[in-house]
This record gives C-alpha cells, sequence and structure tokens, in this order.
C-alpha cells in the first residue's frame, strides 16, 4: 500500500478535530518512517527484488519492531498519548478528539499494510504473519489505493471549508499523488538497494508532508486580511 494511506489522512481530518492535514500526514505514514529509519540503521531487513509481487519489489522478511501487530498497536498508542504535550509544548491547537483521531491514523497504516502485503506481518515479534497479498494482483492493487484515495479526498473537501483556490489545489496534489502511483505501480524499474529505497520512502514521504502543509495554506492570507 502506498498513496492508499493518504486516504485516511484525507478523511480524517475535519472542522471538528482541526488536526493539520500535515500531521496526519506523518500519522498514517508513522510506521513506514519507523521501518525505514531501521532499516537504514540496519536493524529491520528488506530485500529488494525485482517481481517479488505483481505490485512490489519489496521482500521485508524482518520488520518486528515497525510492522507487528503488537507494535503497531504499541505505536499507535505512543502517538496519541504524546500528541498532546508535544502541541502544548510547541503552542500548537488541540482538540479533545485529537487524540484518538492520531492513534486510528497510525494504527490504519497496519490494517491497509494488511491488506496489500504478502504473508510479511507478524503478529508479535517475527512470528505468526499473516497478510492478503493484494500486491500479487497489480490492476486490483491499483484499483483500490486509487479508490481509498478518492474517497479520502471527496470527504476531506465536505467536511472542512475552504476557499476554491484550496480546493483546487487539493484535486491537483491529488491527481498527483494517482500520477506517482502510476509510475510505482507500472513503470518498470531496476530494484534500488535496500537502503536507497528507505532512503526514497523517507524523501518522497516528507515531501507530501511539506505539500500538505504549504496546501492548507493556499488562499488563507486573503482570508485574514479580509478580517
Ligand atoms: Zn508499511
Amino acid at each position: 500500500m502506498f498513496v492508499g494511506h493518504y486516504s485516511v489522512g484525507f478523511a480524517a481530518k475535519s472542522e471538528t478535530n482541526k488536526i493539520p492535514l500535515w500531521v496526519l500526514f506523518i500519522a498514517v505514514q508513522f510506521l513506514d518512517y519507523i521501518w525505514a529509519t531501521l532499516v537504514l540503521l540496519g536493524i529491520e531487513k528488506l530485500r529488494v527484488i525485482k517481481g517479488f509481487t505483481e505490485g512490489s519489489m519489496l521482500d521485508s522478511y524482518f520488520h518486528p519492531y515497525s510492522h507487528s501487530l503488537i507494535m503497531a498497536i504499541l505505536w499507535s498508542c505512543v502517538a496519541a498519548i504524546v500528541y498532546k504535550p508535544i502541541c502544548r509544548r510547541l503552542g500548537f491547537v488541540y482538540t479533545k478528539s485529537a487524540s484518538l483521531v492520531i492513534g486510528v491514523a497510525v494504527f490504519s497504516h497496519w490494517i491497509l499494510d494488511l491488506i496489500a502485503h504478502p504473508r510479511d506481518l507478524a503478529i508479535y515479534d517475527n512470528t505468526w504473519k499473516v497478510g492478503f497479498g493484494l500486491w500479487n494482483y497489480r490492476d486490483p492493487e491499483f484499483a483500490l489505493e486509487i479508490a481509498l484515495l478518492a474517497v479520502g479526498i471527496m470527504l476531506y473537501l465536505a467536511r472542512n471549508a475552504m476557499p476554491a483556490i484550496r480546493k483546487g489545489s487539493v484535486i491537483a496534489f491529488g491527481l498527483a499523488l494517482v500520477v506517482i502511483q502510476i509510475g510505482d505501480t507500472y513503470v518498470p524499474r531496476n530494484p534500488l538497494t535496500d537502503k536507497q529505497t528507505v532512503m526514497g520512502v523517507w524523501v518522497f514521504y516528507t515531501l507530501f508532508v511539506l505539500l500538505a502543509f504549504f496546501i492548507e495554506r493556499i488562499g488563507s492570507r486573503r482570508q485574514t486580511n479580509a478580517r
């Protein structure tokens, strides 16, 4: 699962919880940030094999600290617990429901990975591995990613009031994510090394976080001036 994860980020944002979209973008990929970091440190293991599954070259044969069910639950709780203190420290507004939303967003990553991954997600430690393996079916997996993203963006646009220019930018951002998913799923390429792959994860995910940050600022200056 790749861009499908962002559907949860878009869908979770509301006028009630007021969590910035960029924060939700970190939350939905939080487990992958931990994974990419641990692979870089040589603690978790990854093989990149051409044709490993139809939709992905990633053989994540050892990622118990970032992607086992028990750790996913733990990381979700940690994120939910630290969210308010971090907001307080940084002087950000937070609402009552925000911690729960953050926790659910972090955990959604594991559920969506469960659908796409082959049986490489451990229940605990590195044993009892599960995964429905939709990555073995390239077109249905791609269709699911895009459908999830579309629903997420529609919910985001429906639940949050915003100027037309920002609405357009959100849709353009969504289309860019579709293009990136097309590239990831369908454009043949030679496998990178494990370290290059997770560096790419860090760079791309962080780029999306920055874009989410700037998108929620589009059109807000004009509103402030008008007041
Ligand atoms: Zn993952």
